[in-house]
């Protein structure tokens, strides 16, 4: 029996799980019964990383009852011992922030960068998004601001999980609020962020007094096991957080489980509006997080050179595998100056296997990812789009096998091409041109996504239009990735978003809790008062 408290144990686990990544179910490391599995693929080399399992039902289960059985005592343990859980969990992020960074690059593909620890610390809070464009264009880094941001804000919990009371609202009568944990949360991830999506989801579910199922992305699952060791090390009960694997079967058993009582979803649309459907069916919360089509509109007085930067890192960044990278950018009025200038800093960039220093984007996730973006480019050139960049027959020497595709920009787009309406999800930009700016905000709002959309430009007076009338979630002013830090919430809409409550922040803790009211009276009554049938009233009360 694997002891969380043994910190040498830990190094045994990762061991152990260097074959077949294990279940995590009550506070054990398993191995599934399952003789089917997945391999788990460095996409920079085609090679065979580990194997994920398809767990079993049984032992779906035992993760699931593990969960229920660890609830009463977890909801009952103060909410100071659960924050200061979340600030060593913080902290042992940090301690093993190389080791997690380098297992997302040999399983997701995205580059590293040595100096991203360096960078953070010291960090002032009103250069995060400017400083958080940067990082995630040149590494995973990205990945790891939101996660510390995530669970730091976990760590003030008690603050945020506050009730409302109002005292005195009849004679003698008083109401007060509570946000009590729901039971046992799931999360099922995707590929693109194997550590910050998982940690968008558990640690705040966690620190509310919920326990947590969490199915990672079959793609990349070590992250999720790494930092479930880390979460236990610091202090998490055997139970409050348990791992299962698998693709849809496991994903429909954690929909139909009575025992489950809300979803976290990321991931594509197929599948997130499959898993919305079927968990509210079971009168389960779900929040779903899905695909996107990310704008960003350019005013003929944007400032050029910052423009430019901020296009280049937010369509290549990460390879385009970012559910808010900018995807498609509307020039208002001339152009092809842009385009050029487009053109020539992309081509600076350097396509190469993540561990290699000089890397700006690494591989896509997989070879049918790459298929899907390269078919996808020539549906935009046969429909009549023309290509400015073409980064498919990108070779990488020393890595010939990789899932490598280079900056790609397509112009000439149109609204009616597949390229457009489909999210492709890797390095290609698309450039549309129109004359007006109304126009330029009728293409972004006539498009079924909402995740995301930025303006560039110098004008207080354009920027207040758009913040105003542009229909997406998150609103980017000359800040091309406006995702908000964790006091906010990630605020997706339209078909990138299906539920009431987006993650993290207030509506995150609202999503792992259920409002309770409770109206209290302590006074001696007088016995005259008499039996009243009357609806009660403020007077009456
Ligand atoms: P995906 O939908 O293929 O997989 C996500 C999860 O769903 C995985 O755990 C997978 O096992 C499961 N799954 C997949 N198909 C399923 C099905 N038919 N039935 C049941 N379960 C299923 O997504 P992906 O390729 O891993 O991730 C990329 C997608 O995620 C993109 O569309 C991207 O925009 C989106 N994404 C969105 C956000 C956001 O915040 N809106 C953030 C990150 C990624």
């Amino acid at each position: 029996m694997f002891d969380p408290s043994c910190a040498h144990m830990y190094a045994f686990v990762r061991v152990f799980w260097r074959g077949r990544v294990p279940n995590l179910i009550g506070g054990t490391f398993v191995d599934s019964k399952s003789s089917a599995s997945i391999d788990v693929i460095n996409p920079a080399t085609q090679e065979v990383v580990s194997q994920v399992p398809l767990t079993t039902n049984e032992e779906f289960k035992a993760a699931v009852s593990a969960a229920k059985q660890a609830f009463p005592s977890w909801r009952n343990t103060p909410i100071t011992t659960r924050q200061r859980i979340m600030f060593k969990f913080q902290e042992l992020i940090r301690r093993d922030m190389d080791k997690l960074a380098m297992n997302i690059t040999t399983e997701q593909g995205k580059t590293l960068k040595d100096a991203h620890g360096d960078v953070f610390r010291g960090l002032g809070k009103c250069l995060l998004l400017v400083l958080l464009l940067w990082l995630d264009f040149h590494g995973m880094e990205m990945v790891e601001l939101n996660l510390y941001e995530v669970v730091e804000h976990a760590c003030g919990m008690a603050t945020i999980q506050m009730g409302e009371y109002a005292p005195n609202v009849s004679n003698g009568i008083d109401t007060y609020s509570l946000r009590e944990p729901l039971g046992v949360c799931a999360g099922i991830c995707p590929f693109n962020f194997p550590a910050m999506i998982p940690l968008w989801m558990f640690p705040v579910a966690a620190t509310c007094g919920n326990t947590f199922v969490l199915k990672p992305s079959e793609k990349d699952p070590g992250a999720s096991i790494m930092l479930a060791e880390l979460a236990m090390e610091a202090g998490l009960p055997k139970g409050v957080l348990n791992i299962v694997h698998g693709t849809n079967d496991i994903v429909n058993a954690i929909c139909d489980d009575d025992d489950i009582k809300a979803i976290s979803f990321v991931g594509s649309n197929i599948a997130g509006m499959h898993i919305y459907a079927r968990g509210s069916a079971k009168g389960k919360r779900v929040q779903s997080n899905m695909g996107a089509k990310n704008h960003g509109v350019v005013l003929p007085d944007a400032s050029v050179d910052a423009t430019l930067n901020a296009l280049v890192a937010a369509g290549f960044g990460a390879a385009g595998q970012r559910c808010m990278a900018l995807s498609t950018i509307v020039f208002v009025g001339d152009s092809e100056s842009w385009e050029n200038k487009l053109v020539e800093r992309a081509k600076a960039l350097k396509v190469n296997a993540g561990t290699e220093p000089d890397a700006d984007l690494g591989p896509v996730i997989s070879k049918q990812a790459k298929e899907r973006i390269c078919r996808l480019i020539q549906s935009g050139v046969d429909s009549g789009a023309r290509l400015l960049l073409d980064g498919r027959n990108t070779v990488v020497p020393g890595y010939e096998h990789g899932n490598f595709i280079g900056p790609t920009i397509l112009t000439d787009v149109t609204a009616d091409m597949d390229c457009y309406k489909e999210e492709i999800f890797g390095p290609v930009l698309l450039c549309m041109r129109t004359d007006s700016f109304e126009e330029a905000i009728n293409i972004v709002n006539n498009n079924k996504y909402g995740n995301g959309a930025s303006i560039f430009t110098s004008s207080g007076v354009a920027a207040r239009k758009f913040q105003t009338e542009i229909e997406a979630g998150q609103v980017g002013i000359n800040v091309p990735i406006p995702v908000p830090l964790p006091f906010f919430s990630f605020t997706g809409s339209k078909a990138s978003f299906a539920g009431d409550l987006n993650f993290y922040g207030k509506a995150g803790v609202n999503f792992y809790t259920q409002i309770k009211t409770v109206t209290q009276q302590w006074k001696d009554l007088p016995g005259s008062s008499g039996v009243s049938l009357a609806m009660p009233t403020s007077q009456k009360l």
